[in-house]
């Protein structure tokens, strides 16, 4: 159990990190405090996100929704002259995914939304598109507000290498994008915005067109409770002022309490559907990229876990945390959930029997059998409340168990390589 703090810190890909971090150990109250509201992510339109951020005064273009052609046509004539049709779908890249289109005329606005509405972009299809004057654009910055684990602030990054993908600018020139820190008391002061002016190169009348965007970024992310806030592009036209041609929000939903205004903002078609199928069951559920599917009841337990499964030389599939106290029906329902993903040649339980009654969750696999839609070998770990009991249970269904934690990671990874 020691081993498994630190490790997991670099063992677990980002997308578990939000969930072990903010609803593990560390934080039992944001947990408890998220458990209580609905659980679900919020990863925002653009068009949501250009909303929000005009309310914090960045200064964000005109742009109308539409979700036909016709809307589409109507609202290029209402601008007057040319515009860019955007797909909106809560994936990036939609630019090189044909997503982004210019149109000089509403006729052409018309055609093209016609021909982006109902795409599939990276598998989402498109319902929408934003319609916005088109702008002259020079040169393409990058703007970024992310809430900074490492140095536990919020940090605006920016970039001369804006437009494209700004990871991959992160990964190989890592020196094209500066930095600054804001003060948890005093927030963002517009030194530091001048700061990450100067660093990109801006000349001095850009300087002063440029801290407006930093400093409502900055208040968008605090206000909204966003865990990231971004602007690419950051156009610099060719007038010489500047536009926020893009905008993407993630807010934070462990901060849905005090957010009632989120339940409009919501998009479920974000949700993958073993993600959706878990909501729904009450269980916690994250997907990640291994082949071991983990089924666990608690936060602590599901960190340790994945962490032997890493030890072991395997990766995890998901986390599914079934909480305390869990029924056979719910052991049932999150083994299904699990093998909703190809990737999982191997289930691990490891349960600590404390409400959550060892010949419960047995039954319950052993319940979920027939059902199951393709075979894979489960592995159990079963100690605490009753525990005697489930392990006859599962003796009597030919299933592999285990007492240690590591014996059954161990087990498992081993038949996930058979
Ligand atoms: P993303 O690919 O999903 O990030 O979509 P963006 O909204 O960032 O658009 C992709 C690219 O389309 C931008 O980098 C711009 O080069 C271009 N683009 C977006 N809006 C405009 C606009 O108003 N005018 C022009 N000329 N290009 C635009
Ligand atoms: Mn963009």
């Amino acid at each position: 159990m020691l081993l498994a703090v630190p490790l997991v810190y670099t063992t677990v890909e980002t997308r578990a990190w939000s969930v072990l971090y903010w609803r593990g150990i560390w934080d039992m109250g944001a947990w408890l405090a998220a458990r209580r509201c609905e659980w679900w992510t919020v990863k925002l339109h653009e068009y949501q996100a250009r909303g929000l951020l005009d309310q914090c005064g960045v200064p964000v273009p005109p742009s109308t929704l539409a979700y036909t052609p016709a809307e589409a046509r109507a609202a290029a004539a209402s601008y007057g002259r040319p515009v860019v049709v955007k797909a909106q779908v809560l994936v990036g890249g939609r630019g090189k995914a044909g997503g982004v289109r210019r149109a000089a005329t509403p006729g052409e606005a018309e055609r093209v939304a016609s021909a982006i509405l109902g795409l599939d972009i990276r598998g989402e299809r498109v319902e929408k598109v934003l319609v916005t004057p088109a702008a002259d654009i020079a040169d393409e910055l990058y703007l970024g507000a992310i809430v900074d684990r490492a140095t536990r602030r919020v940090v605006m990054m920016a970039s001369a290498a804006g437009g494209v993908d700004i990871e991959e600018v992160a990964a190989k020139t890592p020196e094209l994008i500066v930095r600054v820190a804001a003060d948890p008391l005093l927030g963002l002061l517009d030194y530091q915005a001048r700061e990450l002016a100067f660093g990109l190169g801006l000349r001095s009348e850009q300087v002063r067109a440029f801290v407006p965007f930093v400093s409502g970024l900055y208040r968008a992310l605090a206000q909204w409770d966003a865990s990231l806030a971004e602007i690419n592009p950051l156009a610099i036209l060719a007038d010489g002022s500047m536009a926020a041609l893009d905008a993407k929000i993630v807010v934070d939903d462990n901060a849905a309490f005090r957010h009632p205004e989120y339940a409009t903002l919501r998009n479920p078609e974000e949700e993958a559907p073993a993600e959706r199928a878990a909501r729904e069951q009450g269980l916690n559920f994250v997907k990640l990229d291994g082949s071991i599917g983990c089924v666990v009841n608690g936060a602590g337990l599901a960190m340790a876990t994945m962490d032997l499964v890493k030890l072991f030389g395997a990766a995890p599939a998901n986390f599914l945390d079934m909480g305390g106290g869990a029924r056979a029906d719910r052991v049932a329902a999150g083994l299904r959930i699990i093998l909703l993903d190809e990737a999982v040649k191997v289930i691990l339980f490891n349960i600590f029997g404390g409400i959550t009654r060892c010949d419960e969750v047995a039954r319950g696999i052993v319940a979920a059998l027939p059902t199951l839609p393709r075979p894979v070998p489960i592995v159990v770990r079963l100690v605490g409340t009753n525990q005697q009991e489930g392990r006859r249970i599962l003796e009597q269904a030919n299933l592999i168990s285990a007492e240690a934690p590591e014996e059954a990671a161990q087990a498992a990874v081993e038949a996930s390589r058979r």
